[in-house]
Formats: C-alpha cells, sequence, structure tokens
C-alpha cells in the first residue's frame, strides 16, 4: 500500500517535472524572442546614439569651418587642422561653402576609420557591425 502511493507519488512527479520541463522550454521560446528584440533594441539605440553623436560631430565641425572662415592667421588654422585634414590650404572662397561638408571627416569612435561626412550613412553601416 506504501509501496503504491509511493510508486504513484513518483508517477505524478516524472509528470510534473515533464510538464515543468514543457513551461521551461516555451518560456525559453519566450524569453528568446523577447531578448531578440531587446538585442535589436539597443542595437538601434546604440545606432541612434552613433548618429546623434556623428550628427554632433558634423555640427561641431561645420562650427569650426565658420570659425575657421572668420579667422585668417596661420595659427588658428593650424587648431583645426585634424578636422579638416582634406582643406586645401589658404582662405576658403565663398563660393565652395556648400562643398565643405564633403571634406570633412567622420571617425568610427572605435577604430577611427575616417568617413568622409558625405558618406556617413556608409559610416552608420560600418558602426553598426563595428560595434556588433
Ligand atoms: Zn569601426
Amino acid at each position: 500500500m506504501l509501496q503504491k502511493s509511493l510508486l504513484s507519488q513518483n508517477e505524478e512527479q516524472r509528470r510534473v517535472t515533464a510538464l515543468e520541463k514543457q513551461i521551461q522550454l516555451s518560456a525559453k521560446d519566450f524569453e528568446d524572442e523577447k531578448l531578440d528584440r531587446q538585442s535589436m533594441q539597443h542595437q538601434l539605440h546604440k545606432v541612434l546614439k552613433e548618429l546623434r553623436k556623428a550628427r554632433d560631430q558634423i555640427a561641431r565641425l561645420e562650427s569650426a569651418k565658420q570659425t575657421n572662415a572668420r579667422f585668417s592667421e596661420p595659427n588658428s588654422y593650424n587648431n583645426f587642422e585634424r578636422l579638416s585634414i582634406d582643406d586645401p590650404p589658404g582662405p576658403t572662397s565663398p563660393s565652395k561653402v556648400p562643398d565643405l561638408l564633403d571634406e570633412s571627416f567622420l571617425e568610427c569612435p572605435r577604430c577611427r576609420t575616417p568617413y568622409p561626412t558625405s558618406r556617413h550613412r556608409e559610416l552608420l553601416a560600418h558602426i553598426d557591425y563595428c560595434f556588433a
């Protein structure tokens, strides 16, 4: 009698364990989906953050250009040398202003690969996989 109830208890235990396993599996599936979504969202946030940083950098470059154009002394030009490597030396003519942005470079914050500002989309794509 005791033996039998013990057996059915074991049987019950096995069934519960199987059920728990099933629940765990579907919970895991759910968790995986959640993690996928989270990592996608995380990735998106990261890219948006980098995009914002790139935009800040563009804004900084643009204001550096404006400052640069205002001062004609070689010394103040040198201050922005790193930011405007590809600028032709000497004063820039006003007609060139729309092209200035294209000659600026943005760096991947991770591996420092330079991308022309005009190709910031490529930089964003690069950042996407460089940070992955
Ligand atoms: Zn990179």
